[in-house]
């Protein structure tokens, strides 16, 4: 029998880092909410090599008193509670005191700290938790916290680290959602020496601005309610603003990121039917529950929460979110008009000259509903700024969301019965690899053919498009694909995760005739492309290659671009309705002859076979 043993803090802490440490997000994560705990008002984030070489995270916090440095990385050392009561009563974000002792024991760690009330700051610093040196140093108020080589003494740990671009998109998202959720606080945020974000502390619009930007904002409704005790506050996309996959959407629950089906169900059911395939809606929105309705006392590293009634959450929701895309007269109590969104002051103080900038604060009319825009203008010296700048056009909120609403409704309803049409069509498939006789044209669409004792009638269309189709396709797999050089090169904008998807598939796309090179962050310029996709917008290609990038792992991309194939052949296909030349019936016939699954590439039928035992039982001539 072995012995027991009591396990040393050392051997403890890294077993312990395992769970708290397990990337270098979860580092920064620790770190910022330490700095929130601190009731910093300004934070700054940066990292090198996606936090694998360095995290520091410094904020402007009540610091740390030097003679409480040491015991801030001691196992279970913890400022935010001291008797088991507190436990109920929790108000921080952290309190097990867990976190700083896991992360010293697997870096080469640095903190700096200092109080308002004591004249210098302390400097601790240490490798693996060993060699602790304490000393005085001048510091501003507040802490800095370094974690240098994340990993270096634990190869087990740092053989599971992604890439650095990985890791760095891991700790990206994190921001993004962290400046959301907490836009009382500045926070800029730096990669490798890149500014990243920087968020000014100046409310929700102005936070949504630095992660979004403008042009999104614009794209939004802002709504601002509370139903059923549930305060529901945010930016939901307008009904057209759809995204390609569920990159673009978060739900802070009292003030927490959370993932949430109840939620996240009731907004997606409220947007279906505005929805076609593979769109998925946007939104940022901040939901308040009453504390004893939820639980969140599930592990810290966990998303999930728990409602004690998931009914009533999903309603409320449901609701709120349905009246506003309907544009119901409720609507208006919801949507927040544009005059609750401040100006973005921190953005617009940054600029030297700030002629351009005009004011419409609507001070002497305060009933009055302005619409304002953000436009860029450029000062005398070429610097960009943003003005806020108030539309003559007052319409009523209601009208336009009326209209909005049934121009959409309408677009869908016709797309639908195209798509109900187009699949109402359904017929055997049947193969033709004989010598036909033309016979001729009928009604303008069908080619009649005879073969012996059988009578075919061909779709002209679904036919020439099927040989177009197999033309395009067979110089697609042998490589003979026309490339197309573009006038201007497009730039394509994608989001964190989109850009590692293609950028790990740069050579595929290069494959196919596509010249696409990363151009600047998470943008990429394209200059040619196949002409096969001469004719369809690049963005809608890279929306559909983008779907769902997690299924879309296992999906061929290929199939998606015989699909763009199978759009292109059908639009130069001979139409029905089109009267043939011998010749254009001889290209049918010749390209049909080595057709064998005759379906055109929409998997229409392409022939009808009647044969003669079929047709002379039409005319009773046997029975
Ligand atoms: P917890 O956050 O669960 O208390 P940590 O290990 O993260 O445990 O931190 C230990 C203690 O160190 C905290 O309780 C706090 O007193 C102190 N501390 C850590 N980071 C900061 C900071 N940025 N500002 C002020 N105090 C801090
Ligand atoms: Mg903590």
């Amino acid at each position: 029998m072995s012995k027991i043993n009591i396990l040393s803090s050392k051997i403890y802490n890294r077993i312990s880092a395992g769970e708290v440490v397990e990337r270098p997000a979860s580092v920064v994560k620790e770190l910022v909410e330490n700095s929130i705990d601190s009731g910093a008002t300004s934070i700054e984030v940066e990292i090198v090599d996606g936090g694998i070489t360095s995290i520091r995270v410094s904020d402007n916090g009540h610091g740390i008193e030097n003679s409480e440095i040491k015991s801030a990385i001691l196992p279970h050392a913890t400022s935010k509670i001291s008797k088991i009561e507190d436990l109920d009563n929790i108000s921080s974000l952290g309190f097990r005191g867990e976190a700083l002792p896991s992360i010293v024991s697997v870096s080469k760690f640095k903190m700096v700290s200092k109080t308002a009330d004591s004249e210098l700051g302390s400097i601790l610093t240490t490798e693996g938790g060993e060699n602790v040196e304490v000393n005085s140093c001048g510091a501003l108020d507040g802490t800095e916290v370094t974690v240098n080589n994340l990993f270096y003494n634990t190869p087990a740990r740092e053989k599971f680290l992604k890439t650095p671009r990985s890791e760095e998109s891991e700790i990206s998202s994190y921001m993004q959602r962290l400046i959301l959720a907490n836009p009382e606080i500045s926070f800029k945020y730096v990669a490798n020496d890149k500014l990243m974000y920087q968020s000014f502390g100046d409310g929700l619009e102005s936070a949504f601005i630095s992660i979004y930007g403008l042009s999104t904002l614009k794209e939004c409704f802002f709504i601002d309610t509370e139903k059923n005790g549930i305060k529901i506050k945010g930016y939901i996309g307008k009904h057209h603003f759809v995204k390609s996959n569920r990159g673009y959407q978060s739900i802070f629950l009292n003030g927490r990121y959370v993932i949430n089906n109840t939620v996240s169900s009731a907004i997606s059911n409220a947007y279906s039917s505005y929805l076609m395939k593979r769109q998925y809606p946007f939104y940022v929105l901040s939901i308040t529950v009453p504390t004893e309705t939820v639980d969140v006392n599930v592990h810290p590293n966990k998303l999930d929460v728990r409602f004690s009634n998931n009914q009533i959450i999903y309603g409320t929701i449901y609701s709120v979110i349905s009246k506003v895309l309907e544009g119901s007269s409720d609507a208006v109590n919801i949507i927040v008009e544009n005059k609750n969104l401040e100006t973005p002051n921190s953005l617009i103080n940054n600029i030297d000259s700030i002629h351009n900038y005009v004011t419409h604060n609507n001070i002497d009319t305060p009933k009055k509903q302005g619409i304002y825009e953000y436009e860029m203008c450029f000062n005398d010296s070429g610097t960009p700024s943003l003005t806020k700048v108030e539309k003559l056009n007052n319409k009523e909120p209601e009208i336009d969301i009326f209209a909005e609403n049934k121009a959409y409704l309408e677009k869908l309803e016709r797309e639908k019965k195209e798509r109900q049409e187009e699949n109402s069509i359904c017929q055997t498939e049947i193969k033709l690899d004989k010598n036909l006789t033309y016979v001729g044209q009928a009604l303008n669409t069908f080619l009649l053919f005879e073969d012996g004792e059988d009578l075919y009638l061909l779709d002209q269309h679904a036919a020439h498009e099927r040989i177009i189709f197999d033309k395009l396709k067979e110089g697609f797999i042998f490589d003979k694909l026309e490339i197309q050089s573009l006038l201007l090169p497009y730039v394509l904008e994608v989001n964190e995760n989109e850009s590692d998807f293609i950028i790990e598939r740069l050579s595929f796309f290069r494959n196919l005739g596509m010249d696409i090179e990363e151009f600047g962050r998470n943008s990429f310029k394209i200059s040619t492309i196949p002409l096969i996709l001469s004719e369809i917008n690049i963005q809608k290609f890279f929306d559909l290659v983008l779907i769902d990038i997690n299924s879309l792992k296992k999906l061929d991309i290929k199939d998606l671009l015989f699909d763009k194939i199978a759009q292109k052949a059908c639009k130069s296909a001979i139409k029905s309705g089109d009267k043939l030349s011998k010749e254009d019936t001889n290209v049918i016939l010749e390209g049909i002859k080595n057709n064998f699954g005759l379906k055109c590439p929409h998997g229409r039928p392409i022939a009808v076979k009647i044969s003669r035992t079929e047709i002379d039982k039409w005319f009773k001539r046997i029975v």
